[in-house]
Parts: C-alpha cells; sequence; structure tokens
C-alpha cells in the first residue's frame, strides 16, 4: 500500500483563493508508520492488535492534518480507511480528557460524528470502540429504527465520542438525554448521502447545537455544488485532501461488464459467474426491494440458502444479517443501494451489479464495497441491450471505458421459467413439494442452513447439454421434472443467501 505522509510542519495553513488549500503531496514515499504520527501509546497499540501494518494513503494525508486541528474536507471513496483516517487522530487530540472516572460527567460528549445510516453509523462505532480500547475514552452510538431507551442508558454513562444518524440525534437533543455543549470536533461522514436522504435541515439544527468554536471535518465520495456549499457554511479555512480522483473507483478492483441475453437471463448469470469464478462472498445489487426479495429466492433454487430481510423488518433483523455475512455464514446478501450503504465487509472479494444503477454515482458506491483498504476485489456488472445509457453514464464519471465481455450462459434459460421463479431442479430436493407456495416457506424459516460453507458446489444439472421440451406432449414443468429427476444427483451443501433491503425508490 502506498504510504505517502505529509510531514506535520509542512501542512499549508493558508487557504487558498477557493474553497480550502490542499495538504500537500508527500515529499518522499520513505514507508510511513503509525509510530511517525506521534501517536499515543494505547492507541497504536489497538491499531497493530488490528493487524494494521501501514497507514493507507488517505490515513497519510489526515492524520497528521487532523491531529494539527485543522478543518479538512476529505474526498475519500468508501474503503480507503478513512474511518481510522479521522478517528484516530480525534482520540488522539481527545486524550488530553481521558479519565478513568466512573462519573458520567466526567465524559461528556467532545467528538460527534453523523453518518446517514444506521449500519454505517454501527460500523464507525464498531471501530472507534476498536481504537479507544486502551484508552479511557467512552464511545457511544445512537440512531433510529430501535428503541430509545438502551441509548439513553447509554449516553447516561457518559461518552467522549457519540455516533449518530442525524434524525435519532435530534431526538435525543429534543428529550435531552444529551448535550453537545462541549463538543469540540464534527465529523459529517458520507456527506454527500447525507444531502442526498434530505438530512440537510437535520444537520443544520444539530450545527446549531454544538458550540461555535470546534474543529469540523468533512468526508464525501463524491463532490457536487450542494456538497460545496454545505462544506463552505460550516466549514473553516479547510484543508482539502483527495487519495483517488474524484468520482474514480479503487484501482485494485477488477470491473467487468457482462452482456447478457435479457432480464430473464440474469439470475442464472449470477449464479455462474459466482461458480466460474469461485467467489466466496458477494453482495449482490438491485434497484428494488422486490427485485432484491425475488433475486434471494430464485438464487435458493440455484442451491444457496435464502434468508431475506425485507424493508419491514426490525432493525436488530437487519443488523443481524449483516453479522451473519460479516462471519461468514452468509454467502450471498442481494442488497438494495440504500441497505448496503456504508457497509464495511472486510475483505469482500466481489461485487455484482444484478441491475446497473440509476445513478453512476451508486456504482462507485456499490463497488466500493470490495477491494477496500487495499485488498483487490471483483466487480462484475451484468447488462442488457437496455442499459446501454445507464452503462455510458458509468462510463462518463469514471472517465474511462470499462471492460464488456459477453457472457455465454451455461444453460439458457427459458423466459418463462425464470419468470415464474420455477426451475426444473426444484424438484431435485427432498423438502420440495408440489405446492410452490409451501415450499417458499419453509425455504424462508431457514430449515435447510448448512454451516457456512462458502465456495459454490456445481451442480450436475447445469453440465447436462440443453434438452429443449415438447409442448405437444407434456407440460414444460412436466418436461422439467423428468430433466431434474434424471440429473438428480447429491444433495447440494446449503449456501446462505440474504436480501437485505431498504432501497429507495429508483432515481431517475
Ligand atoms: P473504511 O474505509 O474506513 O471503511 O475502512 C475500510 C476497511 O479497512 C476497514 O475494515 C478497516 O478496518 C480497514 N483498514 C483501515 N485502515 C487500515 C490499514 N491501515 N491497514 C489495513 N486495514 C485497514
Amino acid at each position: 500500500m502506498a504510504a505517502n505522509l505529509p510531514g506535520p510542519t509542512c501542512v499549508n495553513t493558508t487557504p487558498s483563493p477557493s474553497l480550502e488549500s490542499t495538504a500537500p503531496a508527500p515529499e518522499s514515499p520513505a514507508a510511513i508508520t503509525f509510530e511517525s504520527f506521534g501517536l499515543a501509546e494505547p492507541i497504536l497499540r489497538a491499531v497493530h492488535e488490528l493487524g494494521y501494518r501501514e497507514p493507507t494513503p488517505i490515513q497519510a494525508q489526515a492524520i497528521p492534518v487532523v491531529m494539527q486541528g485543522h478543518d479538512v474536507m476529505g474526498a475519500a471513496q468508501t474503503g480507503t480507511g478513512k474511518t481510522a483516517g479521522f478517528a484516530l487522530p480525534i482520540l488522539q487530540r481527545l486524550l488530553q480528557h481521558a479519565n478513568p472516572s466512573a462519573s458520567p460527567a466526567r465524559h461528556p460528549v467532545r467528538a460527534l460524528i453523523l453518518a446517514p445510516t444506521r449500519e454505517l453509523a454501527d460500523q464507525i462505532f464498531v471501530n472507534v470502540r476498536d481504537y479507544a480500547r486502551h484508552t479511557h475514552l467512552r464511545s457511544a452510538v445512537v440512531f433510529g429504527g430501535v428503541d430509545i431507551a438502551p441509548q439513553i442508558a447509554a449516553l447516561r454513562q457518559g461518552c467522549e465520542v457519540l455516533i449518530a444518524t442525524p434524525g435519532r440525534l435530534l431526538d435525543h437533543l429534543g428529550q435531552r438525554t444529551v448535550t453537545l455543549a462541549q463538543a469540540e470536533i464534527l465529523v459529517l461522514d458520507e456527506a454527500d448521502r447525507m444531502l442526498d436522504m434530505g438530512f440537510l435541515p437535520d444537520i443544520q439544527r444539530i450545527i446549531n447545537a454544538l458550540p461555535q468554536r470546534r474543529q469540523n471535518l468533512m468526508f464525501s465520495a463524491t463532490f457536487s455544488e450542494d456538497i460545496r456549499k454545505l462544506a463552505s457554511s460550516f466549514l473553516q479555512r479547510p484543508i482539502s485532501i483527495e487519495v483517488a480522483r474524484r468520482n474514480a473507483a479503487a484501482d485494485t478492483v477488477e470491473q467487468v461488464v457482462y452482456r447478457v441475453p435479457d432480464v430473464d437471463s440474469k439470475r442464472a448469470a449470477v449464479a455462474q459467474l459466482v461458480r466460474e469464478r469461485a467467489i466466496s462472498q458477494v453482495i449482490v445489487f438491485t434497484n428494488t426491494k422486490i427485485g432484491a426479495s425475488r433475486l434471494a429466492r430464485q438464487l435458493e433454487r440455484d442451491g444457496l440458502i435464502a434468508s431475506a430481510i425485507h424493508g419491514d423488518k426490525s432493525q436488530q433483523e437487519r443488523l443481524a444479517t449483516l453479522e451473519g455475512f460479516k462471519k461468514g455464514e452468509v454467502s450471498v446478501l442481494v442488497a438494495t443501494d440504500v441497505a448496503a450503504r456504508g457497509l464495511d465487509i472486510a475483505e469482500l472479494p466481489a461485487v455484482i451489479n444484478y441491475d446497473l444503477p440509476y445513478s453512476p454515482e451508486d456504482y462507485v458506491h456499490r463497488i466500493g464495497r470490495t477491494g477496500r483498504a487495499g485488498a483487490s476485489g471483483l466487480a462484475l456488472s451484468l447488462m442488457t441491450g437496455n442499459d446501454e445509457r445507464l452503462h455510458q453514464d458509468i462510463e462518463k464519471l469514471l472517465k474511462r471505458k470499462l471492460e464488456v465481455r459477453t457472457l455465454v450462459l451455461d444453460r439458457p434459460v427459458a423466459a418463462a421459467e425464470e419468470r415464474s421463479g420455477h426451475r426444473p431442479d426444484d424438484d431435485d430436493r427432498p423438502r420440495r413439494t408440489r405446492d410452490d407456495r409451501g415450499d417458499r416457506a419453509g425455504a424462508r424459516s431457514g430449515d435447510r442452513r448448512g454451516p457456512s460453507p462458502v465456495a459454490p458446489p456445481i451442480d450436475p444439472f447445469f453440465l447436462k447439454p440443453y434438452e429443449p421440451v415438447s409442448t405437444d406432449t407434456e407440460t414444460a414443468q412436466q418436461a422439467s421434472e423428468k430433466a431434474a429427476t434424471a440429473s438428480r444427483g447429491p444433495i447440494r451443501p446449503a449456501r446462505r443467501v440474504a436480501a437485505l433491503l431498504g432501497g429507495g425508490p429508483p432515481k431517475g
């Protein structure tokens, strides 16, 4: 990993005529270590325990600048290590307040980190807690969609670092279960997402509840005019930090677009790519909640066990599914953009765009789920003839052409069969009955789950040549059943699939 450290003494604190000045380019590519930042021993110990060997480029730039107390505007794509880029120097700055007192009054909120989604907030919290584990600094997280009472109890204990989604934080402020009167540092993470989600008025109200004198950090993967306006409204002489080209995707991610004949072929294409590429874990993105749900069910039929999470399921259930995915118990997570926002799954090897996103920025966010922190990743996209405009929009944003291949399916898919969600080998399982509805209920109940196998098994069915059915003498389903009976092999080990839902309406 490149280690580009601007030495603390060479930071340009003079604002340029434009909004912000820029952190200077590294003077030499000499190996930079976490030790060279002057971080305290308890923080360094935690970093080493987490296995971080050297700072990522954003950390190399951000840590010294934040430690010096500057405001920062960070153009950091997901997976660059930006959380540690701001969290480590924040902890370092707060160490002066660290104390072992049990009194909550001795642990007021000193740093507030705002994030757009519950998942991202929770993820940042876990990171901060890990980085602070050898200090007396306390952290807490509050987000909506869950019972507020445990959060009130946690806030009563006191915490120097509070991570929050805007809406729930306003609830707490309204109920006076938290005060920000002693906050010294404000971080807006994934600011572009917060604006997309309409949080601007909430953010403004929260800023009004903070002391005027404070350090402000803002991170965003993309930079629109609105983001710049927000930045100019509350950042003071910010240092600009940019580690990758704006709106660019991580270089470590191999990106391939596969042409498929039609929408009906996509499910088979996903199953085939997972198998051919020996993908152990993947997030599959769809543009709609219904699409995610349906795809998870269909992938079940390909030998992958489904554990769908619907938008109306509780936040705890969503977090539990995420946890299962992180632990490797779930190998395919079918997700919409909103649900997947900010997810950090360490070393996620691949993402698949089942649907190309309506907004090209979402492509950058999606593929940022893989290739995180310098690891290599795979971003595969499926494209039909109708997706050409979306494909062009993505290439325009990335300012480069993507590799396009034509995917030859092992087994052509009959459109009617695909739409009905029924595959010939459905009846190849002892659990199945002719009552498809009952069968689906059984699938959702999770009664077939195995102990988290990851490599997809080769289904002998796929190795058979395609045999067109004669509709004169038998129905397609009857013929399919025969084919399945003929190819019946050992029962495949189960793999888990989850649909993580919560997507908003498609953007135009
Ligand atoms: P982030 O972009 O902050 O979401 O971080 C992405 C992932 O990279 C997280 O799993 C971090 O734990 C991990 N990470 C952050 N910094 C480093 C580092 N210097 N070395 C290795 N992994 C890191």
